[in-house]
């Protein structure tokens, strides 16, 4: 028996509660999936989480067939299967992009991430909601933990607190050395509208791309990437959608949050674990981050439960943490990565050659036949693009530009935290996507 059975967490009205085996911070999918590997195995968890509703986080909710089948999900939590999308570039007509089976799913994410909480409470894990854990202390007997309303102490914790959050500092294991903002709002959309619309160009969304989503019966979720201004990247966009008649109306209140686009060097210590955006665990090509998470805190909870067993949390045990997911998912995220700023540094002219030779028939089948199309591993279609003869000539264009790649990216601002910080909390004072001017605050639900 795994040692800590038996050993029930309770709130009590004492300052400092009961050991508990493992503290989670964060009820996102790293955080619920990491509860259910360990209460699943016997030991007693406790997850906290600021939201009162998890899962309740902006996310278009684009998934890849292999994440859902590994883990696997409600049918009526699936909007929509996905085997095509069309893409489009500054100043070119629109490429379709069509596989013939579908290759992604688009969720109900909320449902999705709810999942794995309820199965995890199912086997024990514990949900604190609305409390915010303020100061995160590992010593040599366990952690203490701080929140708003109260102090509690475990034999381990767990950092799934997402994008930006401060509790990796704290502990010493810094924060991520590059992200992005991603902004998105609910609308209206046309029914002439049923596939995932892509568009790429510098006028849209500078070196990275903006979406169109189908979600339920005459919505969808319109939204981008940007380095900077995205909220007024945002509103032009919507201008466009209603303009070529492919949004009816804005139907929610816009709003923005970060996406890492690396990992941290570090992401273990002694009774220290950190998972899913809080350590970077995230596609950079697309900003996809959901299985990703999943997978490394699927393997955060199996060490930790094997950790916890021998009594042995030092940070050299847990480093098997490390080595596992960094085996597994280190060069999606570096090739990626440089294949992300490569794409950063296109000009216009070049993404729509690029779109366009991809998406002309003979090349987009022999990506296909090649088995380099994956929605989840990039890798081997970049290595099969920059090698291609036409589409690696495109990229040879820019051969001179490939310096500037090794710029090193600006650091994450003192301010981020995971309370929202201004920048994400207040769009532009010009931005105004429905015509209108924004009376009601944002909802703290983008954190
Ligand atoms: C606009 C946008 C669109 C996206 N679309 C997709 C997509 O289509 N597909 C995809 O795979 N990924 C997408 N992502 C990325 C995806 O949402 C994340 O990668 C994923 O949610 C990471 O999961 P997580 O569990 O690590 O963190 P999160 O889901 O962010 O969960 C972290 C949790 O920790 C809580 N928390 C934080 N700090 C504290 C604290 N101090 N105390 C208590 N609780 C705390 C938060 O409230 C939150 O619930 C998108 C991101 C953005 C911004």
């Amino acid at each position: 028996m795994p040692t800590g059975i038996g050993i029930r967490y309770r709130k009590t009205e004492r300052g400092v509660e009961d050991l508990d085996d493992v503290i989670v911070v964060g009820a996102g999918p790293a955080g619920n999936n990491t509860a259910l590997g360990l209460a699943s195995r016997g030991f007693a968890v406790a997850v906290i989480d600021s939201r009162q509703v998890i899962g309740d986080k902006l996310c278009t909710g684009i998934v890849g067939l292999e994440c859902t089948r590994r883990f696997p999900i409600d049918p009526s939590f699936v909007y929509h299967n996905a085997s095509a999308a069309d893409v489009t570039a500054t100043g070119a007509d629109s490429v379709r992009f069509e596989t013939a089976a579908p290759q992604g799913q688009i969720i109900n994410r909320a449902a999705y991430v709810t999942s794995f909480a309820l199965r995890a409470q199912e086997h024990g894990a514990i949900y604190w909601l609305g409390e915010r854990v303020q100061r995160v202390t590992p010593d040599t007997d366990g952690v203490t933990v701080v929140t708003d309303s109260g102090t509690y102490r475990s034999r381990a914790v767990v950092l799934a607190s997402g994008f930006g959050s401060p509790l990796t500092r704290q502990v010493g294991l810094g924060t991520v050395p590059d992200y992005v903002t991603g902004t998105q709002v609910e609308v209206s959309i046309s029914p002439c509208v049923d596939k995932v619309q892509l568009f790429v160009g510098h006028d849209v969304a500078p070196g990275f791309f903006s979406w169109l989503v189908p979600t339920s019966a005459g919505r969808g979720l319109a939204g981008l990437m940007a380095r900077q201004q995205a909220p007024d990247h945002l509103s032009e966009f919507l201008q466009r959608l209603r303009r070529e008649g492919k949004i009816d109306s804005v139907a929610g209140i816009p709003a923005c949050w970060g996406i890492p686009l690396r990992p941290l060097k570090i992401t273990h210590k002694d009774r220290v674990l950190i998972a899913g955006d809080a350590a970077g665990q995230v596609k950079p090509t697309t900003g996809g981050g959901i299985y990703y998470s999943l997978l490394a805190s699927e393997i955060a909870s199996q060490v930790l439960a094997d950790a916890l067993s021998e009594n042995d949390l030092s940070a050299s045990r847990l480093s098997q943490y490390q080595k596992r997911w960094k085996a597994l998912l280190s060069k999606e995220l570096e090739v990626g990565y440089s294949a992300r700023r490569l794409f950063e540094a296109l000009n216009d002219q070049q993404i729509s050659s690029l779109v366009m030779q991809a998406g002309a028939k003979g090349i987009h089948n022999e990506l296909l036949k090649s088995g380099g199309l994956s929605f989840d591993w990039h890798s081997g279609l970049i290595g099969r693009v920059v090698r291609h003869p036409v589409l690696g000539s495109a990229l040879g264009l820019i051969n001179p530009l490939l310096a500037r790649l090794a710029k090193t990216p600006d650091p994450l601002p003192d301010q981020f935290s995971d309370q929202l910080p201004d920048q994400f909390l207040h769009h532009s004072p010009n931005f105004h996507p429905s015509g209108g001017s924004i009376t009601e605050p944002l909802p703290d639900s983008s954190s």
